[in-house]
């Protein structure tokens, strides 16, 4: 068998039973939509995050513009993100009428600065969307001391760092509003597409349930301009059957990177992940750099693992803000100073990390990586 950036199958099968009796529940039930077995899953979501407030949606970008819909994000309002992300951080910005404006990152965490965001406050500003990206979360404190500061609204966008620790509180628990993605993927992972919205504030989920349910709270008496995004109840029982396993998963993760590091970190090329003294890292993402902030030579890296069979990644290669979609529109955007987003996008590398990985694989990704460096 050959490395695989994700092993999806390999972990069902050691879970398939659990899996198979969650899907085989909802068919014996017939309830597809809503009901039991999407409510069961929210209340233990809530459990596994500190008690916080849980509304299944469709995915996590469904989960990102129900947030901004509930804040009333529109025409005319700001809304800083990283350029360094998915692109579904910043989509439903522009989706709503509003602008996104990208912040630079911190080189260490490849999560926003706090002191770029700050530059970049006006009037017009309506939240900020922090992005934990690989799996750590960006440092928070001044992050929410700003929105506290300006009136915004923080919404954590969660998607790759479920589980993870600032400070000892949950990722996605300490802003307004905070959103996962069950991609098949992500570190929960459902079998189709899945999100979630979370909030601590009992008004805002309420006005999350209602946009993401049409509108309405009651059939037929919508009250406002919604969306239909539900977490059907087939993924929410295969998540019921993987929740219990996420700190065995994180923990397989958490191994498999510190393997890494004890291969890797001696390289003069490369720097390993840096993990933050303020949280834990739950390795969404394994990413190295390649030092010299020379895209050819990453490319080169990558073709030669590559060539070896070994699967890796750029995540991301383009920074959002040099996207067709808002390059090409000067109006589209707003950004400031993006050094260390132009930098981070010509060096990263994501080696193969999932929760299946094993020593020797991880001995090839490493022998190959290093055969690379000794030509
Ligand atoms: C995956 C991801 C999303 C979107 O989630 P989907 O479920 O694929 O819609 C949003 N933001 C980030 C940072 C992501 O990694």
């Amino acid at each position: 068998m050959s490395i695989q950036m994700v092993d999806l199958r390999g972990q069902y099968l050691r879970i398939k039973d659990e899996v198979d009796a969650g899907i085989a529940r909802v068919l014996e039930t017939t309830q597809f939509i809503n009901g039991a077995e999407v409510k069961g899953f929210e209340a233990e979501l809530s459990d596994a995050l500190d008690g916080v407030g849980t509304l299944g949606v469709a995915n996590g970008t469904d989960a990102l513009q129900v947030a901004f819909m509930a804040l009333g994000v529109g025409p005319g309002d700001e809304v800083i993100t990283p350029s360094f992300t998915f692109v579904a951080t910043a989509e439903a910005v522009g989706l709503l009428g509003a602008t996104p404006v990208f912040a630079d990152i911190d080189p260490n965490t490849f999560n926003m600065d706090p002191a770029a965001v700050e530059a970049l406050i006006t009037e017009r500003t309506k939240a900020i969307v922090p992005v934990h990206l690989f799996g750590q979360c960006a440092d928070l404190d001044p992050i929410l001391e700003l929105a506290c500061h300006h009136n915004l609204a923080v919404v954590e966008d969660t998607a790759q760092a479920v589980g993870a620790r600032y400070k000892g509180r949950a990722a996605g628990t300490m802003g307004g509003f905070g959103t996962l993605s069950f991609f098949p993927s992500k570190n929960l992972g459902c079998y189709g597409d899945g999100g979630a919205v979370l909030s601590g504030i009992p008004e805002w989920l309420d006005q999350a349930r209602l946009i993401a349910n049409h509108g309405s709270k009651k059939k037929y008496h919508n009250e406002v301009v919604g969306v239909n995004s539900r977490l059907d109840a087939m993924q929410a029982a295969v998540l019921r059957a993987k929740l219990p396993h996420l700190d065995a998963f994180t923990a397989a993760r958490q191994a498999a990177a510190d393997r890494y590091d004890a291969l890797l970190s001696d390289l003069e090329e490369i720097e390993t992940p840096h993990r933050a003294h303020y949280g834990t890292h739950v390795f969404h993402q394994y990413t190295i750099r390649v030092s010299g902030n020379d895209p050819v030579r990453r490319d080169a890296l990558m073709d030669h693992l590559n060539a070896l069979n070994i699967p890796c990644y750029v995540y991301y290669p383009i920074p959002l803000h040099l996207l067709p979609i808002y390059k090409d529109n000067p109006d589209s955007c707003r950004f400031g100073e993006m050094t260390h987003t132009l930098q981070a996008a010509n060096e990263v590398l994501s080696l193969p990390m999932h929760t299946e990985l094993t020593a020797d694989e991880q001995q090839q990704v490493a022998d190959a990586v290093r055969s690379f460096f000794a030509r």
